[in-house]
């Protein structure tokens, strides 16, 4: 039988780049780095055993993005990785993707110089394999400080006038312990005074007052969600305002206690604007394709609902509205295939 999963056209919201880089892609970015012979950086236990196909623990799954960021320091391994994750999420049929990833400064390139080397290759893509279209969202790492979040603030800017139709808004991620959204707030204003939206992790952990700060600065999208609640939660409801739900992700690092309990299932059955993402699919070792399936299998969704669920995430994609016909007309061609009504 056909895979209705596999194939119905998918669109991902919330996907970092880095924690997008499948095994497959960390071995090979290893061989570009280090050499076919030995491609883990130094005899590594945990990369030998991503090597041999081995299961990890969930430590070891998170040493993922130690590896991910060690082997795209340099701008041909992260051409190779963001074109490698551009055709990982083709190939899982998603035909609309939003991608987002910090700017680093590594010894080898400048925050501009990593920025461009991915927006480049987005460009590229477009042609090489037009069945998916592709939109950065870069990010600010609030671990790193206010300073780095104004650098980056002030990068992202200065690119969207070469790329406009690439760079659609910015996202705010990272350990939030020690910080205060308000001090990142006045920065990311700036970002939205040049007409860039807002998709920022929000409602992660337990802070009322953050998570109303959030809203009321006017965040597009809410990346997780899990702990927003009572009038916080129908604030969210009343503005329409999509929340990004990220299962396996929130399961396996706890913030959900099991897929049954994942706060999907109130957002869904309430009407809430809500949408199916999968955060870091090589961490996590899922895909658009396995967080829909379970969807259905946790939730009961039927593959009418996931069809609905998939075409109602068109209205939360940052694409124009020219993007966005393309894509009804994608979802309606996939209905009439199909011969559902
Ligand atoms: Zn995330």
């Amino acid at each position: 039988m056909m895979d209705f999963f596999q194939n119905v056209p998918k669109i991902e919201l919330h996907a970092h780049l880095n924690g997008s880089l499948s095994n497959r892609t960390l071995l090979e970015l290893g061989a570009m780095k280090y050499g076919k012979d030995n491609p883990g950086p130094s005899n590594d236990e945990c990369f030998y055993r991503i090597t041999n196909g081995q299961n990890l623990t969930l430590k070891e799954c998170f040493q993922k993005f130690k590896y991910a960021h060690d082997l795209t320091d340099q701008p041909e391994t992260l051409r190779y990785a963001t074109r490698a994750v551009i055709q990982d999420f083709a190939a899982d049929n998603v035909v609309y993707l939003e991608l987002r990833t910090t700017p680093k400064k590594t010894v080898h390139m400048s925050k501009k110089q990593y920025l461009t080397t991915v927006l480049e290759t987005i460009r590229t893509a477009q042609n090489e394999i037009p069945s998916i279209t592709v939109k950065l969202l870069p990010s600010i790492d609030r671990s790193k400080g206010l300073q780095e979040a104004e650098e980056n603030v002030s990068l992202v800017i200065e690119l969207c006038q070469e790329y406009p139709d690439i760079i659609k808004g910015m996202d705010l991620s990272g350990a939030p312990f020690g910080t205060r959204f308000s001090d990142f707030g006045n920065i990311l204003k700036k970002a939205q005074a040049h007409r860039l939206k807002m998709a920022l992790h929000c409602g992660e952990f337990e802070d009322d007052d953050e998570i109303q700060a959030m809203l009321e600065f006017g965040t597009d999208r809410i990346g997780h969600g899990t702990f927003i609640k009572g009038v916080n939660l129908q604030n969210a409801k009343k503005r329409g305002i999509p929340f990004e739900c990220c299962l396996t992700s929130n399961v396996k690092c706890s913030t959900a206690s099991s897929y049954e309990e994942h706060h999907f299932k109130k957002l869904w059955e309430e009407g809430f604007a809500v949408c199916i993402c999968t955060d870091d699919f090589g961490v996590f070792d899922t895909s658009l394709t396995q967080e829909l399936r379970t969807c259905s299998e946790i939730f009961g969704l039927t593959t009418q609902d996931i069809l609905r669920l998939q075409e109602n995430t068109i209205r939360y994609t940052y694409a124009n509205d020219e993007e966005k016909h393309k894509l009804t007309e994608i979802f309606n061609n996939f209905r009439k295939t199909m011969k559902i009504d």
